[in-house]
């Protein structure tokens, strides 16, 4: 087809009259977002989007179904399950009087949330284990920092109602998997904490070790040592790692049955060949844990673990009969996977995402009237799942083009006044620069077989 050049006039500019001196403007306080709260823009949006198919494609083919769940939940809910004595129940809920004068509280985790829709839904009478997952925000009102946010979002798989260790390595690979397919190298930090039973007894043996250093103890750490002795062993304090070598482990500790269960877990990860090590200091912050518990670090280029977790999760087998469940129930295991924290260790390894959609046509408009048709051409052009661009909110035929060139759309369509007049459009190769007039009517067909050549 002949290649016509064409040039296209652009509208002209009116001169603004003289703006009058305006009374000198009140200063108004600016709002902004509440501490460890933060916006998402649109440019970072690709990697959430990125993150959020990754989780959701994991689930479907591990078979874990979607569940959504309310942000606000009893108090008492989160007392009962995490735990009365944790720090997140302790200092960090969201919690208030409704108009009912009910305490409420904005979810810090869902864990305590699914055994409740389990019980709550008779999940008992499904095929076990029901294996669910959710993505969501969390509340916890924590000291932000990098990474630490009071409002983030959590991928989480939950599997209830089995026991069986071929589900904990299961809900950890699927967890593994998807950094890995995001690009992240990782490593699984990995430690039994055995039954309840077991806990107790070596807590006490923990607490008596402790008691003979209490007085290098920070403040922060004899505060654990009275209220959760097992947090010790994960104290970041001062003077706390020398204690911590010559502690008692509960590894040394385990009933027959969970270590034989923590020794199939590993097996299981061995055979799928998800790196991991044995960290015997891990106990996780909340009281439902029990058996297998677990985090994920990220391993950087130089091959160096990162010290802030990418997700954690363990067994739970106690909590659904602990809030009242039927204890055939048989155990419990779950993930939860922090997204943000996903997307920074994404970006802090200069992962790249593709940053916007791939944008085939680009509409470009000079004039109210040509303004007015490229809405409806650009419906057009839509219904036929072309990728369309415009910039409707720019006059400039030139900006136009540079938006086009920079989006890298394959053709441009021009519409001034004239072809207005005329019913037709011009169809820009973006490539050769070459253009063509054609009729208003068969600008999608032609754009079409523009854009198969
Ligand atoms: P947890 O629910 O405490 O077991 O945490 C599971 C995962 O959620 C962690 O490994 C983090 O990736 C993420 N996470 C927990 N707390 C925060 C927070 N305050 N800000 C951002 N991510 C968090």
């Amino acid at each position: 087809m002949a290649v016509k050049k064409v040039v296209v006039e652009e509208e002209e500019v009116k001169s603004k009259p003289k703006a009058k001196a305006k009374p000198k403007a009140k200063k108004v306080k600016v709002p902004n977002t509440l501490r460890g709260f933060r916006d998402v823009l649109p440019d970072e949006q690709f990697y959430w989007d990125m993150v959020i198919d990754k989780a959701r494609q994991l689930s479907d083919d591990y078979s874990f179904g979607r569940v959504r769940l309310p942000l606000l939940e009893k108090t008492s809910l989160f007392e009962r399950s995490v735990g009365k004595g944790t720090d997140i129940v302790e200092k960090e809920m969201f919690s208030f009087a409704d108009q009912s004068n009910d305490r409420v509280t904005l979810r810090p985790e869902a864990t305590a949330q699914i055994a409740r829709a389990y019980i709550e839904h008779g999940m008992l009478n499904m095929p076990q284990p029901v294996k669910m997952y959710y993505i969501g925000q969390m509340f916890r009102y924590d000291r932000p920092q990098a990474g630490r946010y009071r409002q983030f979002w959590q991928w989480g798989l939950e599997a209830i109602g089995s026991d069986e260790p071929i589900i904990d390595a299961q809900v950890i690979l699927v967890c593994v998997r998807m950094m890995q397919e995001l690009g992240l190298d990782v490593m699984v930090k990995i430690n039994s904490i055995g039954t309840e039973d077991i806990r107790r007894g070596y807590t006490m043996e923990l607490v008596s070790y402790f008691k003979q250093f209490r007085s290098k103890l920070s403040e922060l750490d004899k505060k654990r040592l009275t209220k959760n002795p097992l947090r010790l062993l994960d104290s970041k304090e001062e003077g706390i790692e020398e204690l911590k070598a010559d502690a008692p482990q509960i590894l040394d500790h385990l009933d027959e049955k969970s270590k034989a269960d923590f020794m199939k877990v590993l097996e299981y990860l061995d055979e799928v060949e998800v790196p991991y090590e044995l960290d015997p200091f891990l106990v996780r912050g909340l009281d439902y844990y029990s058996k297998t518990v677990f985090e994920i670090v990220a391993i950087d280029k130089e091959g160096k673990q990162g010290t802030i977790s990418l997700a954690g999760g363990g067994r739970y087998d106690s909590l659904i009969p602990q809030l009242g469940g039927r204890s055939e129930a048989g155990g419990a295991m779950g993930a939860a996977v922090g997204i943000e924290r996903v997307i920074n260790a994404m970006k802090h390894k200069g992962i790249d995402v593709p940053k916007r959609r791939k944008v085939d046509v680009f509409f470009a408009q000079l004039g109210e009237a040509a303004r007015r048709k490229g809405l409806a051409i650009f419906e057009k052009f839509r219904a036929e799942g072309i990728v369309t661009a415009e910039a409707f909110g720019k006059g400039s035929l030139k900006a136009q083009l540079e938006m086009a060139d920079k989006l890298e759309a394959k053709i441009t369509l021009i519409l001034g006044q004239k072809e207005v007049l005329d019913g037709t459009v011009i169809i820009r190769d973006m490539e050769s620069g070459g253009q063509e007039i054609v009729p208003i009517e068969k600008v999608v067909e032609l754009a079409k077989r523009s854009l198969n050549n």
